[in-house]
């Protein structure tokens, strides 16, 4: 069997990487040429821890890369993992992957190959359909009958991708009864034998995969509505909070962190498409417009709590800790940090950052309008603040040292990780009864 994967992003690259690993005879496209002459050295365009020794044992087995669609043409598989970014209204951009589908259509028009298009990228429901509408279109052939289309909505973790796609907790697909859907089904029940596989339709399978990003947003904006509470309640600590709650089966304890609202390039996409999508089939999204609006509001709390320290934030020097939306990942789309170094750039702050991980794709956007710490001795140096953004284990393991050459030691933290240290700084943190100083 021959299997492509089309897009070489976290999802289509740790996949490809990951068959490959495993012997499988596969090819993986990109239109990006950059990417692709980095990913053919074995090289993965963005940090994600394992995913370099999975790509180059992938590469030194059966795996090819590749920027032309006219290597698809003998595969069996053709997995599609490209970006559905948002639109400026919070709609989902579907331009990418009914690009592919052209692409693939026009290919196919004189193949006599049954092929099978398996949709991996998040897609609103209804999307599968239109997909199979433009390839019937531009192949001239027949769905159901010359290739089969399956949604087969992707769940991996930044961060733990390649654990995730060796490791899934759960596998949805969704189509028609077929001989192509008990292929696929095969092909991951021998992949993975013990997981669990949910069946259904199309627009159910694409509607689970924005259902599942709605809830963990929904969990995440709750206990930030639970923190802003204790903030209020002197001495109440939101940590404790959840870890009770977290505790109660019914509701588990994973996105319960209180901070500074979730970011990534899933979540706050993947809710503004799902309320879009709602209002435009008559249903108000209460809920899910409430949970986008705590999110959004979790910035002012942090900019708040520095007009109280510091009065003016005009001309202060103010240190960043943590740009990428979480630890662990160079991955700053839609990262909480880039909308507050953008806010207190506007309010006439200093910034300096600090994320090793992160530090060139934050450059790429601010150039020379802040400055970039090597390390956080010298990212502290002469600041009159420091607002930790992630609960990286570098921070954690700050020492009271490092604050030593601040000119006011103020620290905001919005993970609390740094809660019950002594570290001789004034202290502020999202979600903590009241100001503490040790
Ligand atoms: P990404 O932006 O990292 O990668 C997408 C890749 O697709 C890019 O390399 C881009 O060059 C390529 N591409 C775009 N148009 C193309 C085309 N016409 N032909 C070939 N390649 C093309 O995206 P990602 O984070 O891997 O996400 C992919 C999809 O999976 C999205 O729909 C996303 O919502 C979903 N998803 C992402 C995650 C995640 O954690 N990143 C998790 C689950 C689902």
């Amino acid at each position: 069997m021959k299997i492509a994967v089309i897009g070489l992003g976290f999802v289509g690259l740790s996949l490809a990487s990951v068959l490959g690993s495993k012997n499988f005879n596969i090819i993986g496209i990109d239109t990006d040429l950059k990417k692709i002459e980095k990913i053919k050295k074995g090289i993965p365009p963005f940090i994600e821890p394992k995913l370099e020794t999975t790509l180059k044992i992938g590469l030194k087995k059966k795996l090819k890369i590749s920027s032309k669609f006219k290597d698809v043409e003998s595969c069996d598989l053709i997995f599609v993992a490209v970006g559905t970014p948002q639109l400026s209204d919070g709609s989902i951009d579907l331009k990418n992957i009914k690009l592919v589908a052209k692409t693939l259509g026009k290919q196919y028009q004189n193949s006599t190959k049954k092929v099978i298009i398996i949709i991996k990228s998040t897609v609103i429901p209804g999307t599968t359909l239109e997909i199979i509408k433009i390839l019937e279109k531009t192949s001239k052939r027949k769905h159901g009958k010359d290739f089969d289309v399956i949604t087969n909505p992707e769940f991996l973790r930044e961060s733990k991708a390649v654990e995730d796609t060796i490791s899934p907790h759960l596998i949805v697909i969704g189509g028609e009864t077929s001989n192509s859907l008990k292929k696929l089904l095969n092909f991951y029940r021998n992949m993975h034998p013990n997981i669990p596989i949910i069946k259904t339709n199309y627009q159910t399978a694409e509607m689970i995969k924005y259902a599942n990003n709605a809830f963990l947003a929904t969990k995440i904006s709750f206990i930030n509505q639970i923190a802003s509470i204790c903030e209020k309640i002197p001495g109440s600590n939101v940590e404790d909070i959840a870890k009770a709650i977290g505790l109660d089966p019914r509701i588990g304890e994973l996105f319960l962190k209180a901070g500074p609202g979730y970011g990534g390039s899933c979540l706050p996409k993947d809710v503004k498409a799902l309320i879009n999508f709602s209002k435009n089939s008559g249903v108000e999204p209460i809920l899910l417009k409430a949970v986008d609006t705590t999110n959004r509001l979790q910035i002012k709390k942090i900019e708040r709590i520095l007009e109280k320290i510091l009065k003016n934030i005009q001309n202060k020097h103010i240190a960043i800790l943590g740009v990428a939306f979480k630890a662990n990942t160079d991955d700053i789309r839609d990262s909480i940090s880039i909308n507050l170094i953008k806010l207190l750039l506007k309010k006439g702050s200093k910034i300096t950052i600090h994320d090793p991980m992160a530090i060139e794709n934050t450059r790429k956007i601010f150039k020379n309008k802040i400055a970039y710490g090597n390390s956080i001795k010298n990212t502290l140096k002469n600041t009159n603040c420091v607002i930790i953004m992630t609960d990286s284990n570098i921070y954690q393991n700050i020492l009271k040292n490092d604050f030593l050459t601040m000119k006011n030691k103020f620290v905001i933290d919005t993970r609390r990780i740094l809660n019950h240290k002594n570290l001789d700084i004034e202290y502020h943190a999202i979600g903590l009864g009241k100001k503490r100083k040790f």
